[in-house]
């Protein structure tokens, strides 16, 4: 810890127990406490040094009240601080245990993870001639966790890349000016490399049970027509001459109303514009199960159904595209903390998306460094191809 920065206020002394302490270590720590919720190790009042650390605390703080001018009352507002912090440690030290298990697990499998390394381009790519990708997302952030290493990758190899955008994440009425997370998303873009963002200019339709009225300004995406939405969508995949669109499987992944919503507008849109090819954006049924089971072991606060989750996304054998994407973690992991709103928010992923932001570089790598894709009408063969220019067959 930074001492310089401490202490903005004393606020408590205390005598704390070393969770798991094993053998000879120490079992009793004291820490000094700010008023910011910040802690100081005290050194030398441990059970090493002192024969009954809490009691010697305990005199310390006795002897600190007169110069005090007010008693040592706890304060609401100040223990919330201190939860939160030791809270973030946790959160830190298990993501540490977890990256270290998956890596221990898996071993030689992953002698390259540390460089990620990069797959040969297509041919279309090898002729120098340079294409137009358009990811089509539901909200704001989407873009990142599933297909954000993706968008960096072939920007970063010179193509062109517009996110358009269904919805501005607004449950409400726009505001004036541009929408908040619509700005987070440009920033988010710019990260990536993307070069144009679009949004359709509807409503976001929410993911609880109830399905609410639309706002005065405009239709929910899950209530819009789906041939005019197609058609929104179609006159950019136009303009831009998109040889190829990134959309939603046909779950819309985890089965938010507004993904399942992408897929149909965005199988539609390619039929009126003539995309050629549309790549869908999707995960594994096995590694959805097998990261839904660390946030678990990791006690991430993160409210999940268990059971839809068995049959959201897409089944291994269905993944046309799997997508190295650990090289451009940095970018991904930088385009994730651009959604500040969604970050230090309230909602059901902030507490995940916190930890996510705050993982090292390479660990978030190793749990975000591959993205899958379902290529609309290709045969599966058992073997995916690792660049979303190439196809299966
Ligand atoms: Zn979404």
């Amino acid at each position: 810890m930074d001492t310089s920065a401490m202490p903005s206020a004393i606020y408590d002394i205390r005598a704390e127990p070393v969770p798991n302490a094993m053998g000879s270590a120490r079992r009793r720590l004291a820490y000094l406490y700010d008023t910011e919720g910040r802690r100081l190790l005290l050194p030398h009042f441990d059970d090493w040094q002192l024969d009954n650390p809490p009691a010697e605390v305990a005199g310390l703080l006795a002897v600190g009240a007169p110069y005090r001018g007010m008693a040592w009352a706890r304060r609401p507002e100040v223990e919330a601080l201190i939860r939160r912090r030791a809270a973030h440690r946790r959160a830190w030290l298990w993501a540490v245990y977890g990256a270290l298990i998956v890596f221990g697990c898996m071993g030689p499998v992953r002698r390259t993870m540390w460089m990620g390394h990069e797959t040969p381009m297509s041919a279309v790519v090898q002729d120098g001639s340079m294409a137009t990708v358009l990811a089509f997302h539901a909200h704001p952030d989407d873009e990142v966790l599933l297909t954000g290493g993706t968008l960096a990758r072939v920007a970063a190899h010179g193509h062109r890349v517009v996110i358009v955008v269904a919805t501005d994440g607004l449950m409400d009425a726009a505001p004036q000016g541009e929408a908040p997370r619509l700005g987070e998303l440009r920033a988010s873009a710019a990260v990536l490399g993307v070069a144009r963002v679009v949004h359709l200019g509807y409503a976001n339709s929410g993911h609880g049970a109830i399905l609410y009225p639309d706002p005065p300004d405009r239709a929910r995406f899950v209530r819009a027509d789906t041939e005019e939405a197609a058609e929104r969508l179609a006159a950019v995949l136009r303009e831009e001459c998109a040889e190829l669109l990134l959309s939603y499987d046909a779950n819309g992944g985890y089965g938010h109303r507004d993904h399942v919503k992408v897929h149909e507008v965005g199988k539609r849109a390619a039929e009126l514009a003539r995309v050629p090819r549309v790549l869908e954006a999707t995960m594994p049924r096995d590694v959805v199960d097998r990261l839904t089971k660390l946030v678990r072991l990791l006690r991430i606060p993160f409210r999940f159904d268990a059971d839809a989750l068995r049959t959201a996304y897409s089944p291994r054998a269905a993944i046309t595209h799997t997508i190295d994407v650990r090289g451009f973690a940095g970018q991904k992991q930088a385009a994730l903390a651009a959604h500040r709103s969604e970050v230090s928010g309230t909602g059901r992923l902030a507490p995940l998306m916190r930890m996510l932001v705050r993982l090292p570089a390479p660990v978030f790598g190793w749990l975000l460094g591959t993205e899958w894709f379902v290529e609309a009408g290709a045969t599966t063969t058992g073997k995916t191809v690792g660049d979303i220019f190439q196809q299966t067959s």
